[in-house]
């Protein structure tokens, strides 16, 4: 299949396409370009076009650009164009190939990785580039297939970029962004003035914290918090799981106390090496992204390009802000204890010093302020925000009459854990249980959501013994979160496996379930367990179910089916119901467990759910399936001291205990030969 320049200058009557002929190409840089046109032609794909042996080589993406590695899509061979193709927009005429609107999507510069040659890697039919556009960013990754000879898959990779369905690495329009080097020292902006709170339109409002104000940047892999002596390693480690290369971002260092507030004295004494209690970064303004200073951006889009950059890590955190009702907030900020609250014109670009763009509202905080916590307080006006796809109804109704919990505090605490709890539940088929009228209401599961839920929620469909597919919905965006809050979806459902391999678990789970047996037994049988998972080579996790029991994970290699999961977890439980036979069984009739826990594998099984951590159980206390560190189990350990209350001050505190269930993926193996042998003895 020939694609080459010759097909191109074929195809076209120079006569009427404003398109350049192939010509003398002028000097060139050391490194070869990119460009993606976006091509509304007979039908609207994009043109992906790199730089090689003297010619653009070409791809059409009909479905675009996916940041979510999942998304394959269809790229078809093209012929190569001119190198002056680069520079090229315009209207291709009625009647002339290509006919349509040719605009300029992306432009940049790309490296060829994993191979000598472009040209090579082309040949073989295998192809890893890092682009470097204004929306490209990382690694993408092209794959000929062998369905047709034109036919080739790209796809994201996984890399530091990689996420969401996204087209573009910061969802935000780089144009007026200025490529240079990352600015050194940088005097802060600060406000030209105070004034009394006010309501416009044109400017947004921030909460202000007790703190001290810094910049945290990050070069590679060297990270430092410019205008911080003391050594603040948890943000340093943070800041490496930035989404960009390259970053200066701007905010204040703050520490809560215990119940959650900015302690400006505590802050003090840590940075005077006087206590070790953990630091968090609130940011509110980006001012540089790889190779871009974002400066002369619009304050929203810095915003946005500064959410979109922060990891979900509990030491960096997005300062949020209201659009347009700065009474809102203050009134929000007065419950909270804060100090003030920032107006900000939206538009307005960074600069360094005072500037009459930035206005100090000063808020006396109420008497009573003690009772919330700074994310319940941003929680009570978010309802109000345009931002989010969910609007939140009846918050005042009561779904946990014993303790006076009500739906807004469900959804205050899902707003805390939204961006963590994500990262459990993303691109896996989800049932929703829903408790409209609280916890000793009805409560109704529900799989089928075709018609329950809006267009923005991703789906996936799942065939099941031969019945017609059931449309499952997944958890892949905090908004979605918010939906199923809102729902009274108090807890929710996961597969343990994912969308493109439904067959294959991403971790083998052992249930101890205790019915009426003793805590301390669950405990004791947790401990053992964890012994033997520890003691075959495995890395096992720990959480409370948040009910009744604990669940062990063991996170999986790929590849590995339900089946051999289900089979190593009998082996594990038998020698755990032999070790210890007066509290443990296998039993898997009720009645004949004998008062014993039961130690359960039969989890493992496609189409099975098990609640994800940080997940609200619908029980008494308003419980939370929490991740525990083994050294916790201890005697007066008890799974109803972990609540909606106490397990966002813990998460700030320990961080995800749960995050090595995605990254530490283990193989059995190893672990299978071990227990064998264990089981003989
Ligand atoms: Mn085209």
């Amino acid at each position: 299949m020939s694609h080459s320049i010759d097909d191109y200058k074929k195809k076209r009557d120079f006569g009427k396409t404003p398109e350049p002929s192939p010509g003398e190409a002028g000097a060139r840089g050391d490194e070869p370009v990119f460009v993606v046109h976006r091509h509304d032609a007979s039908r609207l794909h994009y043109d992906l076009r790199l730089e090689m042996e003297g010619v653009l080589r070409s791809w059409a993406v009909p479905k675009g650009f996916s940041y979510d590695p999942a998304d394959k899509h269809l790229a078809i061979r093209t012929e190569d164009h001119p190198l002056e193709y680069e520079h090229f927009s315009g209207v291709i005429p009625p009647g002339q190939y290509g006919a349509g609107t040719m605009t300029i999507w992306d432009r940049g510069v790309y490296e060829v990785v994993l191979a000598d040659s472009g040209p090579e890697a082309v040949a073989s039919g295998e192809l890893k580039v890092i682009l470097r556009g204004r929306k490209l960013r990382g690694e993408w990754h092209l794959v000929k297939t062998k369905q047709g000879p034109r036919d080739w898959l790209l796809f994201k990779s996984k890399d530091r970029y990689a996420g969401t369905p996204r087209s573009s690495a910061l969802g935000v329009d780089l144009e007026g962004a200025t490529r240079s080097a990352m600015p050194d020292a940088l005097e802060p902006m600060t406000p030209a003035g105070t004034t009394e709170a006010f309501s416009d339109p044109d400017w947004l409002f921030e909460m202000g914290f007790a703190g001290r104000r810094a910049m945290l940047a990050k070069d590679g892999e060297v990270v430092t918090v410019r205008g911080v002596r003391a050594a603040v390693a948890e943000l340093q480690e943070a800041a490496l799981t930035l989404r960009a290369e390259r970053a200066l971002l701007d905010g204040v260092l703050v520490i809560p106390d215990d119940a959650g507030r900015p302690s400006q004295a505590l802050l003090d004494a840590r940075l005077a090496g006087e206590n070790d209690r953990p630091l968090v970064f609130y940011a509110f303004d980006a001012l540089y992204f790889d190779e871009f200073d974002l400066r002369p951006l619009p304050l929203v889009d810095r915003k946005a390009a500064l959410r979109a950059m922060l990891p979900p890590t509990p030491a960096l955190l997005f300062v949020d802000h209201v659009p347009g009702s700065g009474e809102e907030l203050v009134t929000a900020v007065e419950a909270a204890g804060l100090p003030s609250v920032i107006a900000k014109r939206a538009d307005s670009p960074y600069v360094e010093g005072a500037s009459d763009s930035w206005r100090e509202i000063p808020v006396t905080p109420a008497e009573d302020a003690a009772g919330m916590r700074v994310g319940e307080a941003l929680t009570k006006i978010r309802p109000s925000r345009d931002r989010s796809r969910v609007k939140y109804t009846n918050l005042e109704k009561v779904y946990w009459p014993a303790e006076g919990f009500t739906k807004g505090d469900l959804i205050a605490y899902y707003e805390r854990v939204a961006d963590l709890i994500v990262l459990y539940l993303r691109d896996r088929p989800l049932h929703m249980n829903r408790y409209p009228d609280g916890i000793e209401g009805k409560n109704f599961y529900q799989k089928n959501v075709r018609d329950l839920i809006p267009e923005w929620v991703e789906t996936v469909p799942v065939k099941e013994d031969g019945e017609e597919s059931v449309q499952y919905m997944m958890c892949n965006e905090p908004d979605t979160v918010r939906l199923l809050a809102n729902l009274g979806s108090i807890d929710f459902h996961p597969w343990m496996s994912r969308r493109g391999s439904l067959d294959a678990p991403d971790y083998a789970v052992i249930d101890l379930d205790p019915k009426e047996a003793p805590f301390t037994h669950v405990i004791e049988i947790a401990r053992k367990t964890g012994e033997i998972l520890h003691e075959v080579g495995l890395r096992p996790l720990l959480k409370t179910s948040g009910a009744s029991g604990l669940h062990i994970h063991i996170p999986l290699a790929e590849g590995y089916t339900y089946e051999q999961a289900r089979m190593f977890c009998e082996a594990v439980a038998r020698v755990v119901a032999r070790d210890l036979s007066d509290i443990a069984t296998v039993e898997r009739v009720i009645g004949k467990r004998a008062g014993k826990v039961y130690v359960d594998f039969g989890q493992n099984r496609r189409g099975q759910t098990i609640v994800p951590p940080y997940v609200v159980r619908p029980v008494r206390g308003a419980t939370v399936s929490t991740p525990l560190a083994w050294s916790e189990l201890e005697e007066d350990l008890h799974p109803s001291q972990f609540t909606i209350q106490t397990v966002p001050p813990r998460i700030d505190a320990k961080g995800d205990l749960f995050e090595p269930l995605l990254t530490d993926r283990q193989d059995l193996m190893d672990a299978i030969d071990r227990l064998q042998a264990m089981m003989y003895d």
